[in-house]
């Protein structure tokens, strides 16, 4: 595989970007070698700068659930993009969109768009803070919800991937009022809660975790939370900027049939343009300014440009077949690699909820961050550069989830199980 024209951009990166990136798990460092450059996205398959060709699992992080320049997407991106890319004035794509994205999840009676995930869970903190007029909020160790001060203590993700405890520049007295609990573990909430009545203004939480790897809930554990945060007059936030149209086409809220209080969306609603959203509750989206006192703005919220782009892709996952055909690939990419990871003799664990998938390296059932971050990240880096060589495009980190398209069909998910056979035969040399 030549990558020159990869290598040589990259080196002239590093001199522009830090790290050569603009976010950092793009540049590799958890598996070696150096990031690709890319030239264009078609279908399900990435073009390096070289030309070569790759199957793509990663789809932008997830947002790409049509693959790459759909052409209904495309074509609505274009018809916006001719009647002007912003007014920073209302517009009737916005209508349009939150009645759709209502449609999947009717929980959600109320929305504001903003323009990432980030902004999303910063501002459902905020809210849930201003409505419950207490400060703490509690997050769990290894779920990722964005890059706000307030958020990054044991996150996942990047985070997790390079290690870091936190990040410099986040002051003590941010995060003083961010509590951690552990995911899939009910007792750490309530010692939470028992340490701090009536403090506590939010549970925050990846209903599936997707930034340490899937890990799945446990039974009863979202009820659990449900249970608690109406118990003690707290706020459920389902961060499902991921889960969300993932898991279920109606999110994780659907798929478990639990009702947040409020919920935080992005990557998907976006169809690759830059969006995020949070809403829920009536009572508690009417605190939003202008219609009430909790102050949040954003110059570019509600773009044309985005919104046609998110409606195009909610439109082409809308009928249950091609969803239910989506994640029927997914289960037959986990069957085909258990198999050839058994026939290597080549301990893995994996996990899948609908289309968010991860395949681990490890002997131990993971289920929290504990578990998850003792899996075999020298195995994943040989597992991810031959498959990379393979013609096939991982996350590159043990840490993160993978991703299905509706046009990863079966002819190219009958070539990435080829590669996959390659990877495992070729283990041992
Ligand atoms: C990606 C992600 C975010 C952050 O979204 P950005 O658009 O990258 O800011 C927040 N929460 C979850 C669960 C995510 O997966």
């Amino acid at each position: 595989m030549n990558i020159d024209k990869s290598v040589s951009l990259f080196r002239e990166a590093q001199a522009l970007l830090p790290g050569g990136v603009d976010s950092p798990v793009r540049a590799f460092r958890a598996v070696g070698g150096q990031p690709l450059f890319i030239d264009c996205g078609e279908g399900p398959y990435l073009y390096d700068v070289d030309g070569n060709r790759y199957i793509d699992y990663v789809l932008s992080w997830g947002p790409l659930i049509t693959g790459h320049a759909h052409p209904h997407v495309v074509e609505a991106i274009q018809k916006a993009a001719v009647k002007g890319t912003s007014y920073g004035a209302p517009s009737p794509l916005e209508l349009d969109l939150a009645k759709r994205v209502m449609e999947f999840m009717p929980n959600i009676e109320m929305i504001r768009f903003v323009n990432s995930g980030t902004e999303a869970t910063m501002s459902a903190l905020r809210l849930a803070r201003a409505y419950t007029k207490r400060d703490k909020i509690i997050k769990f160790e290894g779920c990722y919800h964005g890059h706000a001060d307030l958020l990054l203590v044991q996150a996942g993700s990047g985070v997790a991937t390079l290690g870091l405890p936190d990040s410099p520049g986040v002051p003590a007295n941010t995060v003083k009022d961010t509590l951690v609990a552990e995911f899939n573990d009910l007792e750490s909430v309530e010692r939470l809660f028992k340490r701090y009545p009536e403090q506590i203004a939010a549970i925050i939480v990846e209903p599936v975790a997707g930034n340490m790897g899937v890990i799945p809930p446990r039974p009863g554990f979202l009820e659990g939370l449900r249970v608690i945060t109406k118990r003690e007059g707290a706020i459920l936030i389902f961060d499902e900027v991921m889960t969300g149209f993932r898991v279920h086409p109606g999110g994780a809220q659907t798929l478990y049939n639990i009702t947040p209080d409020l919920t935080t969306l992005g990557k998907v609603i976006g169809g690759g343009l830059p969006v995020g959203a949070y809403g829920g509750r009536k009572e508690i989206l009417q605190m939003v300014a202008p219609a009430g006192p909790m102050y949040q703005a954003g110059t570019l919220a509600g773009n044309p440009l985005a919104m046609s782009a998110g409606l195009a892709t909610l439109e082409l996952i809308r009928d249950q077949k091609v969803w239910d055909e989506m994640e029927r690939h997914a289960r037959q990419l986990d069957v085909g690699i258990e198999s050839a990871a058994k026939k290597a003799g080549v301990p893995i664990q994996q996990t899948r909820v609908g289309t968010m998938r991860t395949t681990f390296f490890s002997e131990t059932e993971p289920v929290d961050w504990n578990t998850v971050k003792g899996a075999d990240k020298v195995q994943f880096a040989k597992f991810f550069q031959k498959m990379l060589s393979n013609g096939v495009y991982l996350a590159p980190s043990q840490f993160e989830a993978g991703f299905l398209s509706i046009v990863h069909d079966e002819r190219v998910i009958a070539e990435t199980l080829a590669a996959v056979e390659q990877t495992f035969n070729t283990w041992w040399q």
